[in-house]
Formats: structure tokens, C-alpha cells, sequence
């Protein structure tokens, strides 16, 4: 079954905050509560590896199994709540025009390409040292304790009957784009993914743009 894809009502002339996010660059930033916050895939099927925290307490974070359990499927799409560790909805899908977002695939590493690629892959640039160098610069004393299962956005993991994982070419393309409303004051952390490795980014990591509206 395909999702329904659900275009936003929002102008993009009317966005507060825009920035481009080079390939294989991290991007961080505090979303307030009631801020709607969009990712855009400017040149198609490029997976951006994402994480959110409590802008109060960063102990309180995304949490894919809550998540999950909680709207009844592994896939993100308009209508799902993001929810914290500790079941808050943290931020909901109002728009989506791809239709699918992995919670399960993960962030790259130096380790994860070391064991699925080849030993000499281990110094190529992942999400985890990404996500890593992002919280460094932003100076609030978090760091590796902080990486929890991140969110795939536009990146294919489809689960076989049979429960395995299966990481798929994207069915994402260029100028579609997932936006959420906050509801918390919550921090983003993204790795725009530097794989180069395997399909989620059809081998050619590619920029995306995040914007913000005003509530
Ligand atoms: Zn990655």
C-alpha cells in the first residue's frame, strides 16, 4: 500500500529561517513549540539521518520505539507523532510528499562501514562523526551518550515479511519534502548523510534545505 502524499498549505516566501545543508554536512537548531519545521530534498533520494531533543532537558529525546509502537507502523508519514522517551509528542507530520521514512536503518559510522563495506572505508566521512562534531559545536556538554536511533528521512528500508531489513533504492526525488510542527521547544540534529556506500543516497550524497515557519 502507498502512503497518501500531503502537500503543505505553507508559502515558502513566508518562512522565518532557511538554510541550505551541503552534502554530508551536520545542521543544528532550537524549533519553538508551535514552529513548523520542513526538510526539503532539493536534487532527490538523499537520506538525512535526524535526531530530536527536549529543548528544556536534553535526556528527554526521540525514541523510535514509542514512536513505532504507538501509531501501529515502522514508517513516518503525515498523521505520525514523533515521540520522546518518555511518550511525549514532541513534534507531529502535517505535510509529506514522499511517503515513507526509515526508523530502523540507523546512522552510518566508521564502524558500520568498516564491517558492511571494506577496512579501508573506516576513515570515510559518516553520520555519526557528523552528529558528533555537531553537538561538540554546540558547547552543552552532550556528546556520544546522546546518540540515540536516529530517524532516516526519504530513506527506503522496506521490512520483508520475514522481518528482514532491506535498504532500498529511494523513492524520494527532487523538491519533496517532510514538515512537522513542533509541539515542545525541541533541539534538531541532522547528519545530512555522506554515504557512498549503499543506495539511500543513490551513491551521490546531494544538499537539502531546512526551513521554519512561525506558528
Ligand atoms: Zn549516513
Amino acid at each position: 500500500m502507498s502512503p497518501e502524499l500531503i502537500e503543505s498549505t505553507l508559502s515558502v516566501n513566508d518562512a522565518c529561517f532557511r538554510e541550505v545543508v551541503a552534502a554530508g554536512e551536520p545542521f543544528m537548531k532550537e524549533i519553538k513549540k508551535g514552529q513548523v519545521f520542513r526538510i526539503l530534498d532539493l536534487e532527490g533520494n538523499q537520506a538525512v539521518d535526524t535526531l530530536f531533543y527536549s529543548a528544556r532537558d536534553t535526556q528527554e529525546r526521540y525514541d523510535a520505539n514509542n514512536t513505532i509502537r504507538e501509531q501501529g507502523n515502522i514508517y513516518l508519514t503525515t498523521g505520525t507523532i514523533l515521540r520522546s522517551n518518555e511518550s511525549n509528542p514532541m513534534l507531529t507530520i502535517i505535510a509529506d510528499t514522499c511517503g515513507r521514512h526509515d526508523t530502523l536503518g540507523g546512522a552510518c559510522s566508521a564502524e558500520s562501514n568498516t564491517v558492511r563495506y571494506a577496512l579501508e572505508k573506516r576513515h570515510m566521512h559518516s553520520c555519526r562523526d557528523s552528529f558528533l562534531m555537531a553537538l561538540s559545536e554546540w558547547d552543552k556538554g552532550m556528546g556520544k551518550r546522546d546518540l540515540s536511533s536516529n530517524i532516516n528521512f526519504f530513506m527506503n528500508v522496506p521490512v520483508t515479511p520475514e522481518g528482514g531489513l532491506t535498504f532500498e533504492d529511494g523513492i524520494s526525488e527532487a523538491g519533496r519534502y517532510v514538515e512537522m510542527r513542533a509541539q515542545m521547544d525541541v533541539i534538531v540534529l541532522i547528519s545530512n548523510c555522506p554515504q557512498l556506500n549503499n543506495p539511500c543516497n543513490a551513491y551521490n550524497p546531494t544538499p537539502v534545505e531546512v526551513l521554519v515557519w512561525e506558528s
